[in-house]
C-alpha cells in the first residue's frame, strides 16, 4: 500500500534497530484518512469473506479497527482489554500475551457476551512482530466458539515470526506493509 509505505519512510523512526515508532500518523496522533484508506484496504483484501465482527487490542488498533469497520458494513468492533477495570463485572475470555515493546507478559480479556459462536472475526492489529497479540486474541475468538476469518496488520516486521506464528495456527495474515529489514536506520520494504 504506496501511501502508508511514503508515510512509513517519511515519518517513522527506527529505534535500536528493532522498534519502528510511527507514532506522528498511527500509534499516538492518528491520520484518519491514512485510516480510512487502511480500513478500505483491508474491506479488498478481505472481499471474499464474510466478517460479522472485528476484534482488536487496545489501545493502537482500535482507531484502525474502527475506521475498517465502517467498510465492512458498520460490523461491531470489539477490543480486547489488558486490565480489567473495577466496572467490569462480566464473565470474560482471557489469554496471556507476552509484549514484545515492553518485554512483559500480560493478560488480554473480552468479556462474553461480546462474541458467540455464530460470529466470523477478522482481528486487526498495528503491528506484527512476534505474533504474541495475535496469538492471544485468536486464542480468545476460539474460545467463544467462532470463525477466525484471518488476521489484519498494518505493519508488519517480516523478519521476526509473527506470520509462521499465525500461520501455523491456521489463521490467513494480510499485512499492509512488509518490512523486510532495519538497514541502520533505514526502513526496506519486502517487495
Ligand atoms: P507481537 O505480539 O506480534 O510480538 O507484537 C505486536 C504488538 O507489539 C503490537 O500490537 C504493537 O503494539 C507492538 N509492536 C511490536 N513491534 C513494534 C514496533 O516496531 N513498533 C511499534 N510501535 N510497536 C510494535
Amino acid at each position: 500500500m504506496k501511501l502508508l509505505k511514503d508515510k512509513i519512510l517519511n515519518e517513522g523512526k527506527v529505534i535500536d534497530g528493532k522498534i519502528l515508532k510511527v507514532d506522528s500518523f498511527l500509534n499516538h496522533q492518528m491520520d484518519v484518512r491514512l485510516f480510512n484508506e487502511i480500513g478500505k484496504e483491508f474491506r479488498e483484501r478481505f472481499s471474499n469473506d464474510v466478517v460479522t465482527k472485528i476484534v482488536t487490542i487496545e489501545a493502537s488498533g482500535i482507531g484502525i479497527a474502527c475506521m475498517a469497520a465502517e467498510h465492512f458494513g458498520n460490523v461491531p468492533v470489539v477490543f480486547a482489554k489488558k486490565t480489567l477495570g473495577a466496572n467490569i463485572v462480566d464473565e470474560t475470555y482471557s489469554s496471556d500475551v507476552h509484549s514484545f515493546t515492553k518485554n512483559q507478559c500480560y493478560k488480554v480479556k473480552i468479556a462474553k457476551r461480546f462474541i458467540d459462536n455464530s460470529d466470523k472475526v477478522l482481528i486487526i492489529d498495528d503491528f506484527l512482530a512476534n505474533g504474541c497479540a495475535a496469538l492471544g486474541l485468536i486464542d480468545i475468538v476460539r474460545q467463544a466458539g467462532a470463525e477466525v476469518v484471518g488476521v489484519g496488520i498494518v505493519i508488519e516486521k517480516g523478519f521476526q515470526p509473527g506470520r509462521k506464528v499465525v500461520e501455523e495456527a491456521g489463521v490467513r495474515v494480510e499485512s499492509l506493509a512488509i518490512i523486510e529489514k532495519f538497514d541502520n536506520d533505514r526502513v526496506i520494504f519486502k517487495e
